[in-house]
């Protein structure tokens, strides 16, 4: 899954970025409001995670704008903790909001629960057949025996788990699963499958030929 996090303080930005990498996303970041809503509109993020106070545009006013091209699942991170912060937060179009300072494991947690809920999922363990996928401690498991994947091989599992039984395209994984950092040697997502098929067996994940996969039910 794929993440902005648009912060102009650079020590918690930096902080942020690692610590969601850390957690296996791939992470876009963004040092002012314009920067962030140019990104937003030319990526479907998975998750923003969206500072109020920024120069440029601020938050509300990035959210605003965004709201009126696209439902991007959005955070809200900031100082301002009134009661009718909160409500304009909210009702600007924000999905969630959390006051700093704030913990790590609660914003990790509260993304989680964002990218769940935008999937149509209620729970952080997808269920097909005998493979489980566990979208909170980033693990899958094959008839009760847990998986040796690399945090990309989870991504790119995690992401087909999430459209089971529905075509996902090369690009859809190239929005996904790589950050703009990338470069062209780690985008090598034929590699990934082939290895993600050795571990699963054969028959679970189909190529459509010039199209992308399908993780079968
Ligand atoms: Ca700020």
């Amino acid at each position: 899954m794929r993440l902005l996090v648009v912060e102009d303080e650079p020590d918690l930005l930096e902080s942020l970025a690692q610590s969601f990498r850390e957690d296996g996303y791939a992470v876009d970041v963004a040092q002012d409001g314009r920067e962030g809503l140019h990104k937003c509109k030319a990526w479907d993020y998975d998750a923003v995670i969206l500072d109020w106070m920024l120069p440029k545009l601020n938050g509300i006013d990035l959210l605003t704008q965004l709201r009126k091209v696209k439902p991007t699942p959005v955070l809200l991170l900031t100082a301002r903790d009134t009661v009718s912060d909160r409500v304009l937060g909210l009702d600007s179009g924000a999905d969630d909001y959390l006051v700093k300072p704030f913990s790590l494991a609660e914003l990790l947690a509260r993304v989680r629960s964002l990218i769940r809920r935008s999937a149509g999922h209620a729970t952080n363990v997808i269920e097909i057949g005998s493979l489980v996928v566990n979208v909170a401690n980033k693990t899958a498991s094959q008839d009760g025996v847990l998986l040796d994947l690399t945090a990309r091989e989870y991504a790119l599992l995690e992401l087909l788990a999430y459209h089971r039984d529905k075509l996902v395209s090369r690009t859809m994984i190239y929005d996904h699963i790589f950050d703009e950092d990338d470069d062209t040697l780690s985008n090598l997502v034929d590699v990934h499958i082939s290895h993600l098929r050795k571990k699963l067996g054969k028959d679970l994940i189909e190529t459509r030929r010039g199209q992308g996969y399908i993780l079968h039910v």
